[in-house]
């Protein structure tokens, strides 16, 4: 009937995922086109997010480590048009290997394909850092939803394989 029923049926499964990142790179985007179908030009602020800056301290450990407890995927966003979102996904992958479990699911995502003229990251240089992860890979836009729904298709199925 339209409706929305977010209840579990019987033989439905429940994963956890995480999109990180830095900050500005289009997670809120991603989920928003891939959920919602929508695109916002406006930074989408996200309570309890944006702690990256302070998670290495150790005061800190204990939200890191509530925030990946029983993560099944972990989608990784960098800017594609933005060097040093990319160079940070090392940091964030350091996170992944010390809080996430060892079967934690992992995609990296090079977002704003869209962005044509501003890219500064190739596909081989994403595709590189993709397979010294041992992560899959894909370009991304929210804004013209290209890949989007195939990213989170790729997590799903990878999940489902992995955890089922
Ligand atoms: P977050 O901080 O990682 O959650 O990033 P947001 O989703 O809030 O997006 C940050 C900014 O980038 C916003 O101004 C978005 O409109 C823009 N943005 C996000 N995804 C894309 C994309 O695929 N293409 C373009 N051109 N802009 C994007
Ligand atoms: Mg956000």
């Amino acid at each position: 009937n339209g409706t929305y029923d977010n209840r579990l049926l019987e033989n439905d499964l429940l994963f956890k995922l995480l999109i990180i990142g830095d900050s500005g790179v289009g997670k809120s985007n991603l989920l928003l086109r891939y959920a919602d179908d929508t695109f916002t030009e406006h930074h989408i602020s996200t309570i309890g997010v944006d702690f990256w800056d302070t998670a290495g301290q150790e005061r800190f450990n204990t939200i890191t480590k509530a925030f990946y407890r029983g993560t099944h995927g972990v989608i990784i966003v960098f800017d594609l048009t933005d060097m040093e979102t990319f160079q940070n996904v090392a940091r964030w992958m350091k996170d992944v290997d010390q809080y996430g479990g060892s079967h934690v699911v992992k995609l990296l995502v090079g977002n704003k394909s869209d962005l044509k003229d501003k890219r500064v990251v190739t596909f081989e240089m994403g595709k590189g850092l993709a397979d010294r992860l041992c992560a899959p890979y894909l370009e991304t836009s929210a804004r013209t939803s290209t890949n989007v729904e195939q990213a989170f298709l790729t997590m799903t199925a990878d999940m489902k394989q992995a955890f089922d």
